[in-house]
């Protein structure tokens, strides 16, 4: 894979590293006027990075350049979250034309794999982009840009593990103790978000307008630190609406359940299934047995929690 370094060398450049999440509660009320869905979840940002490197450009001159395994999905437009992600940041800060940046973006987080890769790019941008033009922007102004471009950005900037309400975005701490091991097992096959939502609806039509709560049981597991407790209590509403739409999804739930996974959960609206072992030596078994079947296009390791968007050196 071409690292940061290739794409971002020498002096010049902010790098600025962001990790993707898994939800380990994601309750989901019915939709809004707006046709948003009211979210109480639980993130947990896992150590799965996408790297990002800026430079200054000419004013008025936005570009991204993006590698790594799926680079092809993703846009260089304008449209990119973390181009998005700069000029909104500029537009708060002297103006949009007055300012210019060049962007490369390593990707290793699934795209379109429900766990925030394009929030965590934009997340990485407003950091990189504050540090780059010199602006002092306290955490809550760069949260409030953030949920601007997307509900997962501002846990994105702030990662570790976190309760999320209204679209997500409105974030408290959650108190969590250890190391959690996590196996990712990403499908051949895509899932969108708004097709997995609109799934949803059809399927329960009569959710309730307030999201249900996220289990206690669950925030009392990761205040322990105990694996097992908090693998019993994950939750996904939106797991049988991306089932009925994907069912292999079952077989590949099934498959790690068999093979030593705690649990296992469709990560967020999916296709991405994430399994909980119950130590690092079972998710080392684990990823080995589920990449041997056939059933996904790769497996992933992964622990959590991880840190928000943060600056790297050189
Ligand atoms: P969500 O659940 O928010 O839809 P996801 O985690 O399932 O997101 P992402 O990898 O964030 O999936 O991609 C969502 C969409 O955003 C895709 O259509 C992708 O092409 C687009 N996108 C825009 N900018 C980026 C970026 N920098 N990185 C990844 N995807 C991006």
């Amino acid at each position: 894979m071409t690292p940061l370094s290739t794409l971002a060398p020498g002096s010049g450049w902010v790098k600025v590293r962001a990790s993707g999440k898994v939800n380990l509660a994601l309750r989901v009320g019915a939709p809004r006027e707006d046709g948003y869905h009211p979210l109480a979840t639980v993130f947990q940002a896992l150590s799965l990075f996408d790297d990002l490197g800026v430079r200054a450009a000419a004013p008025g001159h936005y570009s991204v350049r993006v590698a790594g395994a799926q680079a092809d999905r993703v846009p260089t437009d304008a449209s990119n979250l973390a181009v998005r992600a700069a000029r909104l940041l500029a537009e708060h800060h002297g103006g949009a034309q007055e300012r210019g940046v060049e962007i490369v973006i390593r990707k290793t987080i699934p795209v379109t794999g429900g766990m925030a890769g394009g929030s965590a790019n934009a997340a990485a941008a407003l950091v990189a982009c504050a540090e780059l033009w010199g602006i002092d922007v306290s955490p809550d102004e760069l949260a409030g840009l953030g949920a601007q471009l997307g509900a997962d950005v501002p846990f994105s900037l702030r990662g570790s593990t976190a309760l999320g309400t209204g679209r997500g975005d409105e974030l408290v701490p959650v108190l969590s103790r250890g190391s959690y091991h996590w196996v990712l097992a990403l499908p051949e096959f895509e899932l969108s978000t708004p097709a997995v939502f609109r799934r949803f609806d059809a399927l329960f039509p009569g959710a309730p307008a307030a999201p249900p709560p996220v289990p206690e049981a669950l925030l009392e597991g990761l205040a322990c630190g105990d694996p097992a407790r908090v693998a019993e209590h994950l939750v996904n509403d939106l797991q049988p609406a991306a089932l009925d739409l994907q069912p292999a999804l079952g077989d590949l739930l099934d498959a790690g359940l068999e093979r030593g996974a705690l649990a296992g959960i469709v990560s967020g609206s999916g296709p991405t299934c994430a399994f909980l072992a119950p130590h690092e030596d079972a998710a080392v078994r684990l990823s080995v047995a589920l990449g041997g079947l056939g059933l996904c296009r790769e497996v992933r390791r992964a622990s959590g929690p991880a840190p928000g968007a943060r600056l790297q050196a050189g």
